[in-house]
């Protein structure tokens, strides 16, 4: 047998590990792996590269992915699907497992209907997939913007300042709520609970009123323009803030041990479902398990984690 593997969408840390392992398990099993590069641009334009156990070895550690990824329009369109299913065709490949996000698993439902086997492994650091407790990468991005908050802590501590920190997500809050869930904010603001300018404001007014003279206001990105945020609160209270975007440096670095593991057990299933003939599936973890479900299960609607909200409420 012989299967392939892509990673497509947005980048995640914990990518990579998903490919090792995956080639790891097949070779294991005899199943030949073959990497697309580019995600489904590649195959469309049959950039294939045959991958073994050499190729994988010491990539777990590296963020982004060795694959490559692109978001590819034309696969949109039904004469990229069947332009990328003859690729499968050409090169025999008899199923693929795709890493990405939302985006990249509704091109994977699509593939599949057309006769591929095709299993989705949610790699996204907004972890933005309802179905899963987390997504590939999604740790580690935690981790980083903690760490950046950590750092712009010190500074607003020393010149007692707050800062209004803008983080990835995309439409999903979870990297703003778990960063002040873990200590790393004052104020948060995120699709699901969206603060307007007058409630941050108070919010804020009350925590300098007790002493709280260094604050950072954690808000998902897409939300709201943050030099108009700034403005507003500068006007309203009569101080000065700072602003900080942390942008693309969420994306980077070296994956997390919990990614690693995650990515690594989403992996052999993976590989599992595929030699057992399974299609339309994605992958999951709930409640310490690993799951998955039919593709046409995944529902992308904003779901609000009343829990860790009402967590929230007591901590800040
Ligand atoms: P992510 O997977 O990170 O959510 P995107 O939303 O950009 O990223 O999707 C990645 C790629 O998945 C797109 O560039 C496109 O090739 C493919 N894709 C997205 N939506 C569809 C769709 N409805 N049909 C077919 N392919 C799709």
């Amino acid at each position: 047998m012989r299967i392939g593997i892509l990673t497509s969408g947005g980048d995640a840390p914990g990518m990579n590990a998903a490919i090792r392992s995956i080639v790891r398990v097949a070779n294991n099993h005899n199943v030949e792996v073959w990497g697309i590069k580019y995600g489904y641009k590649g195959l469309i334009n049959e950039e294939l590269i045959k991958l073994d156990n050499f190729i994988v070895d010491d990539i777990s550690e590296k963020g982004g992915t060795i694959l490559k990824t692109a978001r590819c329009l034309e696969f949109m369109e039904e004469s990229g699907i069947k332009k990328a299913i003859r690729t499968l065709k050409k090169f025999n490949i008899e199923g693929i497992i795709v890493i990405g996000g939302d985006g990249s698993f509704k091109g994977a439902e699509r593939l599949s209907k057309s006769g591929i086997r095709v299993v989705g492994l949610p790699g996204t650091i907004d972890n933005d997939l309802n179905y899963t407790d987390y997504c590939i990468g999604f740790d580690t991005t935690l981790n980083t913007v903690l760490d950046c908050i950590g750092k712009i802590k010190d500074t607003d501590c020393s010149h007692e300042k707050t800062t209004i920190v803008e983080v990835m997500g995309r439409y999903c809050g979870d990297l703003a709520l778990y960063s002040a869930l873990a200590g790393g904010g004052e104020i948060i603001s995120t699709p699901e609970r969206k603060l307007d300018f007058d409630m941050i404001c108070n919010q804020l007014d009350k925590n300098i009123r007790r002493g709280k003279t260094d604050n950072v206001i954690i808000i998902t990105e897409k939300m709201y323009p943050i030099e108009e945020l700034q403005k507003y609160i500068e006007g309203k209270l009569k101080i000065s803030l700072r602003n900080t975007v942390l942008g693309f440096v969420q994306r980077g670095g070296s994956p997390s041990a919990f990614d690693r593991v995650l990515a690594s057990k989403m992996g052999v299933r993976a590989v599992e479902l595929l030699l057992r003939g399974s299609t339309e599936k994605a992958i999951g973890i709930r409640n310490n398990k690993i799951i998955h479900i039919n593709f046409n299960e995944v529902n992308n609607e904003r779901m609000i984690k009343e829990k860790e909200y009402d967590l929230l409420n007591v901590l800040l």
